[in-house]
């Protein structure tokens, strides 16, 4: 073998370049021999502007202690899966020392990039996270609704028997009544609580999306027309039945109603539009609103359980939503623009599987 074995053009050109990762060889007195283009991408240091030029002063911006290569060279001391971060890329380095025979002729950088996969485990970290925040949220609620949903079901009696015994106080009426509505409400947020955390198993039944859509619009539109908001309905002929859970579903598109309606509080315009994808084999129903839009920033926490941007949400309308379309195998996708308004596109499988 010859010293510059390693660096015949046809190893280069059959080899490194065909590499993924960055590779680097630099001769016995620290001058850059090669870089492929891989690494050229990595480190930004081009070839030839590198090529005989001494290690210590191409990478003269990063700190000496990550020369991994000329410590390799200079020390003997080789390195397997170094990790750092460069520029935001996570790199994976190894070095090896080059010699032929006894002679030392150099040494060699294989440096890997593995942002995707840190991303992905990173991403996969997270859902995990909040999948163990689920679980102790869903046992905290089980048993704070025990605890809380009995004295409140008293409290609400007691208001109610003063106000009917009490009714030609009006005073203490109006503030009987203000104790039940609050009482109401907190039930409401312990419901949607026991909901998240223990979530009941769809009773699937093949049915009309149709028919749902229309109970929903005589819940939505008084509201809506109460605030300046147009209800619109369209809808593709013909569509066929799906299979859903009612309640559930019914659940899922009053909730993304009401955060549509919430978001135009100066009024505007709610399009609920429904149809068939046939090669999914899916039924779809959009809710469109002309409101203020989701912030870029923020698309990544919807759905995240108590995730809210208003001084009355319990953020669990979402993630209830999601869960539920999870449950039903179909999905939940958002579009949204600041200040134009967003789309919540909700896809059913019209079979079980
Ligand atoms: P809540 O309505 O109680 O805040 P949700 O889970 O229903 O909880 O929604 C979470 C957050 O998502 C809202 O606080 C809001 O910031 C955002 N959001 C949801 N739907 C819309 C929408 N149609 N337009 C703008 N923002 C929305
Ligand atoms: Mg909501």
């Amino acid at each position: 073998m010859t010293d510059n074995f390693f660096l015949d053009q046809q190893v280069i050109q059959f080899f490194y370049e065909k590499m993924n990762s960055g590779v680097i060889f630099i001769n016995a007195q620290g001058n850059i021999q090669y870089i492929n283009r891989q690494c050229e991408k990595i480190t930004n240091v081009k070839l030839e502007e590198a090529l005989g030029q001494k290690y210590s002063d191409v990478f003269a911006h990063l700190p000496a202690d990550e020369w991994y290569t000329l410590i390799t060279l200079e020390t003997g001391k080789e390195f397997k899966n170094i990790q750092h971060i460069h520029n935001g890329m996570y790199l994976v380095t190894d070095t090896s020392l080059l010699k032929n025979g006894n002679k030392i002729i150099g040494a060699v950088g294989i440096i890997k990039d593995v942002s995707e996969i840190r991303n992905m485990e990173k991403k996969l970290e997270k859902t995990e996270r909040e999948k163990e925040k689920l679980a102790i949220i869903s046992q905290m609620a089980a048993g704070m609704a025990h605890e809380i949903k009995n004295p409140l079901t008293a409290v609400r009696g007691f208001a109610q028997l003063l106000k009917h015994k009490y009714c030609d106080n009006d005073t203490l009426a109006k503030y009987a009544k203000i104790i039940m509505d609050e009482v109401d409400q907190a039930t409401r947020v312990i419901t949607d609580f026991l909901q998240l955390a223990r979530p009941k198993e769809p009773e699937l039944m093949k049915q009309s999306i149709h028919s749902l859509i229309e109970e929903i619009i005589a819940i939505v539109e008084p509201r809506a027309s109460y605030e300046n908001i147009v209800v619109k309905y369209k809808t593709q002929k013909d569509l066929p039945d799906c299979t859903f859970d009612r309640n559930q579903i019914k659940q899922v598109l009053l909730n993304l109603c009401k955060n549509a309606t919430e978001a135009m509080p100066e009024g505007g315009v709610l399009t609920i539009k429904t149809g068939y994808l046939q090669g999914k084999n899916e039924i779809y129903i959009d809710i469109l609103d002309t409101g203020c839009g989701i912030p870029h920033k923020c698309m990544e926490n919807l759905g995240v359980p108590f995730y809210t941007t208003k001084a009355n949400g319990t953020g669990l309308g979402l993630s209830i939503s999601y869960s539920i379309i999870h449950a039903h195998r179909g999905r939940i996708e958002v579009y949204s623009k600041e200040g134009v308004g967003t789309r919540f596109h909700v896809c059913l499988p019209c079979e079980s599987s």
